[in-house]
């Protein structure tokens, strides 16, 4: 029996390779513009870190995590996100001191036990950033702006910015107080989710897909009557730095991300060609995250990107990745031939060229029409006849123009005329 992959778990073929290599060098670039560097972190945790910094009631956490046992007894986890890892290794490795902003980004595989779908899996790719130590509310539009210029340059375009704000720990009790009360009178149509959140995570039926719950909250208050002074202010800020920089966006009440630890402003960058899962990335602040997890007071903001839902955006643009075609084709015809040829080969190759020869050494007719598809735009012939005179055609594709050159020379002439 064939063994496949599992559910939810996808291949990324070569084909498939070149766009996956713009995305991350795009991110890169982009990133390291704005000062960000490189974190890699690892993809087994403690389960502790995940349940304490997404939250116990989350769906994640509640049904999603991968989670087992190791041969050591510890109970661990396959991260479903890389903020928690980047927040815990901030901490464990002292990155707070000296103080002041720090900016870290990573990508990586997530791992998450949905229903699969088109847009979702159970593995995923992630491209996330993370900034530390400024509570102030332009970092929280830098990041934004990054976010899109990212994007930009891709030439993904037609997103939507998304904005709300989730106040902080003084003001959203008395607005999930608030929330719990309205529903309480439809509580009998909320689906069995909604009514466990009801009680313990209000919020999340908020962003509930069921239509019956979408009705229920339909007229249900906005957090953003309850911010205190503070959080008001800061959201207010957010969106007149937007303003100035003329970056078009909607507030949504509705946008209260899946995970416990933010604070303050959260946004998602929603792709209308997506259908049903349409984000195609989402972030916020998580002022009190890194004191949770055992550090000094510190606030910080970040967003993660889902790469398999922007690898299909990008396919919508039209773009063409191709994949990079040989240099150089050798045709040889012979023994002493095709050791000659092997040895070229080597050589090119050493010198950074891409090259390729045919190894079932059939007709030298054959293989020059293997030449012709592999789109090669030199091609080496190399036969008895030239090995005795001791010099090989070279054949141009484009103009069909053939030129022979000592053999000593090939990788030299050839390096002339590819550079
Ligand atoms: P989250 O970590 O849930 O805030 O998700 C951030 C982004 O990751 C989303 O906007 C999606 O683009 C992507 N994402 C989240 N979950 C999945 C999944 N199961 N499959 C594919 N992409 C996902």
């Amino acid at each position: 029996m064939l063994i496949q992959s599992i559910k939810g778990f996808n291949d990324i073929l070569p084909d498939e390779s070149p766009k996956w290599h713009f995305i991350e060098r795009t991110a890169r670039e982009v990133f390291e513009t704005y000062g960000f560097r490189e974190i890699r972190i690892p993809i087994l945790e403690k389960t502790a870190l995940f349940a304490r910094s997404i939250g116990e009631t989350t769906d994640i956490v509640e049904k999603e995590m991968y989670s087992f046992v190791d041969r050591g007894g510890e109970q661990v986890t396959i991260r479903p996100e890389g903020t928690a890892s980047v927040v815990r290794a901030f901490v464990q490795h002292n990155l707070y001191s000296p103080p002041g902003l720090l900016k870290l980004y990573y990508m990586g595989p997530m791992f998450r036990h949905e229903r699969p779908q088109a847009g979702r899996y159970r593995q995923f790719y992630q491209i996330g950033a993370e900034a530390f130590g400024i509570p102030a509310p332009s970092l929280d539009v830098e990041i934004i702006t990054m976010l899109m210029e990212f994007f930009e340059k891709l030439g993904v375009i037609n997103l939507a910015l998304q904005l709300n704000s989730l106040g902080c720990l003084d003001c959203r009790p008395q607005f999930k107080e608030s929330l719990r009360n309205y529903l309480g009178s439809c509580q009998n149509k909320l689906c069995t989710d909604c009514q466990k959140r009801l009680s313990q995570n209000p919020l999340r039926v908020m962003d509930c897909k069921n239509e019956a719950c979408r009705e229920c909250t339909s007229g249900a208050p906005s957090l953003i009557a309850f911010l205190c002074a503070p959080c008001k202010d800061h959201f207010q800020e957010v969106q007149e730095l937007l303003g100035a920089l003329k970056m078009p966006y909607q507030v949504n009440i509705r946008l209260v991300r899946g995970l416990d630890y933010y604070t303050r402003t959260t946004f998602e960058i929603i792709a209308p060609g997506l259908g049903t899962q349409n984000a195609v990335a989402g972030g916020g602040r998580y002022d009190g995250l890194v004191e949770e997890l055992g550090g000094p007071p510190t606030p910080a903001i970040g967003f993660a990107i889902g790469v398999e839902r922007l690898t299909s955006l990008l396919d919508n643009g039209g773009r063409s990745f191709k994949l990079p075609t040989p240099q150089v084709f050798i045709a040889a015809l012979g023994e002493t031939a095709e050791s000659e040829a092997f040895q070229i080969l080597y050589k090119l190759r050493k010198e950074g060229i891409r090259a390729e020869k045919d190894y079932d050494n059939p007709s030298l007719k054959s293989q020059l029409r293997k030449a012709n598809r592999s789109g090669a735009p030199w091609v080496i012939i190399l036969g008895e006849e030239e090995l005795q005179t001791g010099r090989a055609i070279i054949k141009e594709m484009a103009t069909g123009h053939q030129t022979q050159v000592n053999l000593t020379e090939v990788v030299t002439w050839l390096r002339d005329k590819l550079t």
